[in-house]
């Protein structure tokens, strides 16, 4: 990415749970774009203004670390990053431009239904595998609670059946998965919905004007969807 560049670019999620909904809010604000499955790079035909398509996990530290102009990632990802960098000592400064109203999910604690839960002391000591370990021991923390984790990139809601942890902190909508693997849900430790954010320090000129113009376009379409 050329960062003298006065194209915005924008990062938004490869392929996953957000990246219908990323792309149709853009299209839908009037950004024009072919996408190429294989690309990482997508540019607009109507507008200076670059796609950049990756992993969610990358968008807050691309963005933080101003190698693009905005990003489009879920609160839960953006929050867990914050928190990573603000404990290794990695900048992590950002603008909050809008909350999208789409991405929405919650991370919660979910404990094995045998078990007889009472509350969140009954954790204290105990294994928590999560993917999300900074968020889990920020909300701990606040709680007075001690628990381990064991940080797993996938496959968290296995973790108590095969002996890894004793409870799971993970991202829930329906709770289908949560069930189809024994678990019940405990504790939402945290809510999110996708967020639209700012590299820090000002844009040129030519870049802030689209973004200018950008912003009223999605409170129109977010009022249209009331
Ligand atoms: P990537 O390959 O980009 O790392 P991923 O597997 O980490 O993808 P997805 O499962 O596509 O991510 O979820 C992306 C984001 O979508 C989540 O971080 C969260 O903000 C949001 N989200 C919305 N609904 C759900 C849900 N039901 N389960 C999980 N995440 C959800
Ligand atoms: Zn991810």
């Amino acid at each position: 990415v050329d960062k003298s560049s006065q194209r915005l670019t924008i990062a938004i999620q490869k392929s996953g749970r957000l990246s219908t909904e990323s792309i149709a809010l853009l299209q839908a604000c009037g950004f024009r774009f072919s996408l190429h499955e294989a690309r990482l790079l997508a540019h607009s035909s109507n507008q200076p203004v670059d796609l950049l398509r990756v992993r969610d996990d990358d968008i807050p530290g691309l963005v933080m670390d101003g190698v693009v102009d905005l990003g489009l990632v879920g609160e839960n990802v953006l929050d867990e990053v914050r928190l990573e960098r603000k404990a290794t000592n990695i900048s992590y400064d950002f603008t909050r431009l809008r909350a999208l109203e789409f991405g929405q999910c919650r991370l919660s604690i979910a404990v094995p239904k045998e078990d007889n839960y009472q509350g969140l002391a009954d954790l204290q000591g105990k294994r928590i595998a999560t993917t999300y370990p900074y968020l889990l021991q920020n909300y701990l923390q606040q709680q007075g609670i001690s628990a381990s984790n064991a940080i797993l990139t996938g496959s968290v809601e296995v973790a108590p059946r095969a002996g890894l942890a004793d409870a799971i902190c993970d991202l829930v909508s329906t709770g289908a998965t949560l069930e189809a693997n024994g678990l019940i849900e405990k504790e939402v430790i945290f809510r999110s919905q996708a967020q639209l954010i700012q590299r820090p320090g000002s844009l040129p000129a030519a870049k802030q004007a689209i973004v200018d113009q950008l912003l009223p376009r999605i409170d129109g379409v977010q009022m249209a969807k009331e």
